[in-house]
């Protein structure tokens, strides 16, 4: 499916936003974070998880996503099977942690998803864990042109570990939901689903997200570690974050951990949905640089199997995110200049992301991995004005602050994009004003600079309504 820029950075951000609430949650599983506790991704937790180390949720949804982005049909037959052998495999590699009922399911089950379902409806008692709504996010990618596949292969994903017909239910709204916040960037999806449920389930689900929406206390949903308190809880944060953009994308995963209790799982179930809905380019830098975990995966990763999920396993036309280098041959990439206030910043096209010398690149352009660069930090900009960037003003303030923390760091940067001619010197001017001088001191140093004039005006007039 062709998708928009702006779908292509909802889609983006359905597993980078996943990993950051879970990330974030991490460190505060079991407990119940004062209302005035600043929430943060501090690590500790069950693990103990390393700060920005995402957990079970997001490796299991890696898990789907692994099989997804071949392009395979993880709904049924071998994609299906594929989808539970990659469960097992991860099982096997001995993970920090792990729910109960999944642990119940994959140490016993069989290698086809036909036996891990039938392991799973084996098990006695109660089966309605939230383990298969947390890693569900990545099933909306995967159907994008169909609706119906898209509510069968959330079922059926879920019943691999989970029995309980309300985990699939839950599966099938939030997975739905993804998708019609990447298509339709909004949250209407979790009510549309809705109508594909039997009558007397889209009545249950329907009550369940009013008491939601009218919840003044998340602690009524206080039993998360139910997928249906989950589901809840996470939607309560969404509903009740009153920023918009990526203000309440950040919003919403604090007030999903502050929901206490499964505080990771919360928060990545929400952050399926704010990825899905505001894109990877609302994910704050600060958090995707913090980002690791199961199998030694970083963000770059994130959004490279959640392209390939939502392209049916392929590339875009220069290779891109596959490739080791795009292809820029076409374009003038070798201007460079110092920037005017700051000569451990250099400002240029896309030969800079290959030049040795640098401690950090940031990359205002679709590349391959910094060869040189200890740290390579990449934002999720077009060339063009807002029609076709969701969050301009926040992208351009976010760059140019982590070019001044990773000054602070006490590192020397390259800011580049393909030709240095629009993104760059717009960074290069937010800049300048972060450090209180004059952004018009770029167009001196960079004199073959155009910046388009939304990119210009986001850069010098723009107000980002929330940075961390
Ligand atoms: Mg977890």
């Amino acid at each position: 499916m062709r998708l928009t820029a702006v779908q292509n950075d909802r889609a983006a951000g359905v597993l980078l936003a996943t990993a950051a609430g879970d990330a974030l949650g991490a460190g505060y599983e079991f407990t119940y974070p004062a209302a005035d506790a600043k929430i943060d991704m501090i690590g500790g937790g069950l693990g103990p998880f390393a700060p920005g180390e995402w957990t079970d949720d997001t490796s299991m949804a890696l898990a789907i996503a692994e099989i997804s982005a071949t392009g395979a049909d993880i709904g049924r037959g071998a994609g299906l099977d594929a989808v539970a052998a990659q469960f097992r495999h991860w099982y096997g590699t001995d993970p920090k942690d792990i729910g109960n009922q999944t642990r119940a399911v994959l140490r016993a089950a069989g290698t086809t998803a036909t036996a891990m379902q039938a392991r799973a409806r084996s098990l006695p008692g109660r089966t309605g864990g939230n383990g298969s709504l947390m890693r569900t996010a990545p099933v909306g990618l995967a159907y994008l042109e169909d609706a119906e596949r898209c509510l069968a292969a959330a079922h059926e994903i879920s019943t691999l570990t989970h029995a309980d017909e309300q985990a699939s239910e839950a599966c099938r709204v939030w997975s739905f939901a993804v998708r019609h916040a990447v298509l339709h960037g909004t949250f209407d999806g979790v009510r549309v689903s809705l109508r594909h449920l039997s009558p007397p389930a889209a009545q249950r689900w329907a009550a369940l997200l009013d008491e939601a929406e009218t919840a003044t206390n998340a602690r009524v949903f206080d039993k998360n570690g139910w997928v249906v308190h989950a589901l809840q809880a996470a939607w309560w944060a969404i509903t009740h974050a009153r920023a918009d953009g990526p203000g309440h994308l950040q919003e919403a995963l604090e007030l999903a951990v502050r929901a206490g209790n499964d505080t990771d799982t919360v928060a990545a179930i929400a952050g399926g949905l704010l990825g899905a809905r505001w894109g990877a380019s609302a994910v704050p830098a600060r958090w995707r640089r913090m980002l690791h975990g199961w199998p030694g995966y970083r963000s770059r990763d994130l959004v490279r199997l959640g392209l390939h999920t939502a392209w049916g396993g392929s590339d875009d036309d220069r290779g891109w995110p596959t490739a080791p280098e795009v292809d820029y041959s076409r374009y003038r990439t070798d201007r460079r200049a110092t920037h005017p206030h700051d000569e451990g910043v250099v400002l240029g096209g896309a030969e800079l992301l290959r030049a040795p010398g640098f401690d950090a690149v940031v990359s205002l352009c679709r590349v391959g991995p910094a060869p040189h660069a200890a740290e390579h930090v990449e934002f999720w900009m077009v060339d063009a004005d807002h029609s076709r960037n969701q969050h301009l003003v926040f992208t351009i303030d976010d760059a140019a602050r982590t070019v001044r923390a990773l000054r602070g760091e006490g590192k020397t940067v390259a800011v580049h994009c393909v030709e240095g001619v629009s993104r760059t010197p717009s960074v290069a001017a937010r800049y300048s004003m972060l450090l209180g001088r004059d952004p018009g001191d770029v167009l001196r140093v960079m004199p073959w600079a155009e910046p388009r004039p939304a990119l210009w005006w986001a850069a010098t007039e723009g107000r980002p309504a929330a940075c961390t």
